[in-house]
């Protein structure tokens, strides 16, 4: 049995203008039962038998923090009634400042909660009205030190970078601010205008403008020069950790290794099988409720084609994938697999070799996707 987990919590105060995930506003009078649906579809899961105990468990949404400190008590009361846990596991959930004060924090704690992800994204109040978040920036740095205040030191800020009329300027001062608060790992995605978004309509109506080209390059060159100086090793194309705060519950996914998911719409990952959930949660908890199973979707990925996302996904990390792993996990050699890309990638100094190593350089970071398009 794999030795991670990750529970997906649908639930939003509102809907931010970017967002495409599988998370819902106004949904609140679910919660209820879809804390019990969870709780079957542990107790399922769980069933299977369990070799190792878990070493990662991952909460995240939606807004898990949007639960009550009940239903996150009975949730975590239910993963640890089903599931061994490892006693140095990181158990982390995702936070919208928005959605969390010091009682909530504390309930965390007592839950077992060691690592917090708070969902930042812009510490300039413009541009958070922008993407419609439900918080302020003075409401995300109290979260921050309310989580401190009660014991947390494993945190963790997202940011996003490449908003509606944001400049290198704003995004300096963003990081600054999040580099002020003393937290041991910042997730920093650039903005993806996704369809059918309000963000979408917005920027297609010419209500709001995204930063050109070159003024995205400049913020990437101030997060590059910011972090290096403050110890923050890059250590994923979005993510950078103090020495040791790397997530470990990620760092499984890059690895492509196997993970349990619970919840509406979560994708579980074992033996080369991907299952998806139902993602409507009220369909999610009548299927549960009835006895029914909750899959949508199944895929079994061939050996090569398995072979090959490990590549992709491993090469995320700046460490890269290393060629003995892959040999040893997939009996197939790199160099054969991919014969001349490989060499094309590098003279294009997108792709380096190390010794037993393959991983992507500052540039092949930069065109990441160019990069994986090859390799896939
Ligand atoms: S809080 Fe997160 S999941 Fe919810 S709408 Fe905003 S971006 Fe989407």
């Amino acid at each position: 049995m794999s030795s991670s987990l990750y529970i997906h919590i649908p639930f939003c105060v509102a809907k931010c203008n970017y967002c495409s995930f599988n998370s819902y506003a106004g949904l609140e009078r679910l919660q209820e039962r879809y804390v019990d649906a969870l709780a079957v579809e542990c107790t399922q899961v769980a069933s299977g038998g369990q070799e190792t105990p878990l070493e990662t468990v991952f909460l995240g949404g939606g807004t898990p923090s949007l639960l009550s400190n009940e239903q996150l008590k009975r949730l975590f009361g239910g993963i640890s009634a089903e599931f061994e846990i490892a006693k140095d596991a990181e158990i982390s959930i995702e936070a919208n400042p928005g959605t969390i004060d010091t009682e909530k924090l504390d309930t965390l704690r007592q839950c077992g909660v060691n690592r917090l992800s708070i969902g930042v994204q812009s510490f300039n109040d413009k541009e958070l009205r922008i993407i419609g978040r439900i918080h302020s920036a003075e409401e995300a740095r109290t979260a921050v030190a309310n989580a401190q205040a009660v014991g947390f030191n494993n945190l963790s800020v997202d940011l996003m970078y490449g908003l509606p009329g944001q400049t290198a300027k704003s995004w300096q001062q963003n990081l600054t601010a999040a580099l002020s608060l003393s937290v041991q790992h910042l997730s920093l995605y650039q903005l993806t205008i996704e369809e059918a978004t309000p963000l979408e309509g917005m920027i297609q109506d010419g209500r709001v403008h995204l930063p050109d080209e070159d003024a995205v390059a400049d913020m990437d060159a101030i997060t590059a020069s910011l972090l290096e100086k403050r110890q923050f090793m890059q250590y994923e194309i979005s993510n950078y950790a103090e020495k040791n705060y790397q997530c470990r519950h990620n760092v499984n996914y890059w690895n492509n290794r196997d993970y349990h998911a619970l919840g509406a719409g979560a994708v579980s990952y074992l033996h080369g099988k991907r299952v998806k959930n139902i993602a409507d949660p009220s369909h999610y908890c009548a299927l549960l409720e009835a006895g029914q199973p909750v899959h949508a979707e199944e895929e079994c990925l061939q050996h090569e084609a398995s072979f090959r996302e490990t590549v992709i996904m491993g090469l995320r990390m700046n460490k890269g994938v290393c060629t003995d792993d892959l040999q040893a996990r997939y009996g197939l050699d790199f160099e054969q697999v991919y014969g001349g890309i490989v060499q094309d990638l590098c003279s294009r100094n997108l792709l380096e070799r190390g010794k037993k190593s393959v991983y992507l350089t500052a540039k092949g970071r930069t065109f990441a996707n160019l990069v994986m398009a090859e390799l896939v």
